[in-house]
C-alpha cells in the first residue's frame, strides 16, 4: 500500500476550499478503507500567499482532521512555485506518491483510483489528460490547443491537453528536485524525467466557485515562460530571418546598381524610408527576443529560492 499525498495549491480560494477539503477528505478516507492508501496519507494545501481567509480555513481544518495538512508560503509565488513547494514538502515527508490537483475541483477526483492503480502497476509518472474542453470558453479552448500545437512545433515535449493533474512517484519526485530552474514550467520538466509513464483520461469540470486565478496577463506570461524555458528555436528563427533579409538586400542592391547603370534610377525616398522602418522594427523585435533569453539567464544565475515556507502543519500519527 502506498503512502499517498495530495498537493493542492490555493490562491484566494476561500469560496471553494471547504467543499474541496470535504470532497478530497472523503476520497482519501475511501482509499484508506479500500486499502489503496496507508493511514498516514495526507492532503497538503499550499497557501500561495493568499489575501483572503484561505490560510485560516486550512489551519482550522487541520486542527480537526489529521489528514489535512497545510503549507503557507510567505508570499504569492504563482501556481507553479506553490505546486513545487507542496511537492517537495510531500517528498520530505517520505510519501510514496503524490497527486497534484487544483483547488477549484475542475479536475475530476473520481479518477484518483486509476492514478493509484497505475502507480501500483509500476508507473512513476501518470498524467491526467482532458478528454475534451467542452466546458471551457471558446477563447480558452482555442488558445490553449493552439499553444500545445505551437509548443510541439518548437520541439518542446509536452503532453497534449494535460495540465497539472498528475501523479508522481517518489523516484520521479527525487528527479524533479534536481531541476533547479527558477522559471518553472512543470509540464515541460516532467516529460524530461523519464521512467514508466501512463495516462488517465478525465472530463474537466467547470470551476466549482470563485473566479479563475489566471487572468489573461498571467496566462500569457506562463505561455511565454513555457516556450522560452524549453526551446531555443526562436533564437534560430531570428538568425534565419536575418539571413533571408541579407540575401534579399543583395538582390535589391544588384537591382539598384543595374538601374543606375541603365540611367533609370529615381530618387527613392519611399523605399529608403520603408526599409529604415522595416529594419528598425525587425531589429527591435529580434533584440526583444534575445532579451527575453538574457532575462532568463539573469534570473537563473541569481538562483533565488523559488518559494519560502512560513508555516507547516502536518500531523504525524
Ligand atoms: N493558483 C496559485 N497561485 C496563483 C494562481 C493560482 O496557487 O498565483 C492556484 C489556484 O488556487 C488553483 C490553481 O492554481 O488551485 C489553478 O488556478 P485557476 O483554477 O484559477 O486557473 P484556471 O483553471 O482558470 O486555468
Ligand atoms: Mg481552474
Amino acid at each position: 500500500m502506498p503512502k499517498v499525498y495530495f498537493v493542492i495549491p490555493c490562491y484566494n480560494e476561500e469560496e471553494v476550499l471547504p467543499e474541496t477539503i470535504k470532497r478530497l477528505n472523503s476520497k482519501l478516507c475511501e482509499l484508506i478503507e479500500q486499502e489503496k492508501a496507508t493511514d498516514d496519507s495526507r492532503m497538503i494545501f499550499v497557501d500561495d500567499g493568499s489575501r483572503d481567509k484561505t490560510w485560516s480555513i486550512i489551519s482550522a481544518y487541520s486542527r480537526e482532521n489529521k489528514y489535512v495538512g497545510g503549507v503557507k508560503l510567505a508570499h504569492n509565488r504563482g501556481h507553479q512555485n506553490a505546486l513545487l513547494g507542496g511537492l517537495m514538502t510531500a517528498k520530505e515527508e517520505g510519501c510514496d506518491c503524490v497527486i497534484s490537483l487544483d483547488a477549484d475541483l475542475q479536475d475530476d477526483i473520481g479518477v484518483i483510483d486509476q492514478f493509484i492503480d497505475k502507480y501500483m502497476q509500476g508507473c512513476e509518472v501518470v498524467y491526467g489528460v482532458r478528454n475534451s474542453r467542452k466546458k471551457d470558453t471558446f477563447f480558452k479552448r482555442s488558445t490553449a490547443q493552439g499553444y500545445y500545437k505551437f509548443m510541439k512545433l518548437l520541439g518542446v515535449d509536452i503532453v497534449y491537453n494535460h495540465a497539472d493533474y498528475r501523479l508522481l512517484g517518489s523516484k520521479a519526485l527525487d528527479a524533479l528536485s534536481e531541476y533547479k530552474e527558477v522559471n518553472l514550467f512543470l509540464r515541460g520538466i516532467v516529460p524530461l524525467i523519464g521512467y514508466r509513464t501512463d495516462y488517465v483520461y478525465y472530463e474537466r469540470n467547470e470551476r466549482f466557485a470563485g473566479e479563475s486565478k489566471y487572468p489573461l496577463k498571467k496566462m500569457l506570461r506562463f505561455a511565454v515562460d513555457g516556450i522560452t524555458s524549453f526551446s531555443v528555436k526562436p533564437l534560430k528563427i531570428i538568425s534565419n530571418i536575418g539571413l533571408v533579409i541579407c540575401a534579399l538586400s543583395v538582390i535589391g542592391f544588384i537591382y539598384a546598381l543595374i538601374s543606375l547603370i541603365l540611367g533609370s534610377a529615381v530618387a527613392g525616398w519611399a523605399s529608403t524610408i520603408c526599409s529604415i522602418w522595416f529594419l528598425g522594427g525587425l531589429q527591435m523585435l529580434c533584440i526583444g527576443i534575445v532579451g527575453t533569453y538574457v532575462g532568463k539567464i539573469y534570473s537563473e544565475v541569481k538562483a533565488r529560492p523559488r518559494y519560502r515556507i512560513e508555516e507547516k502543519i502536518i500531523v504525524k500519527e
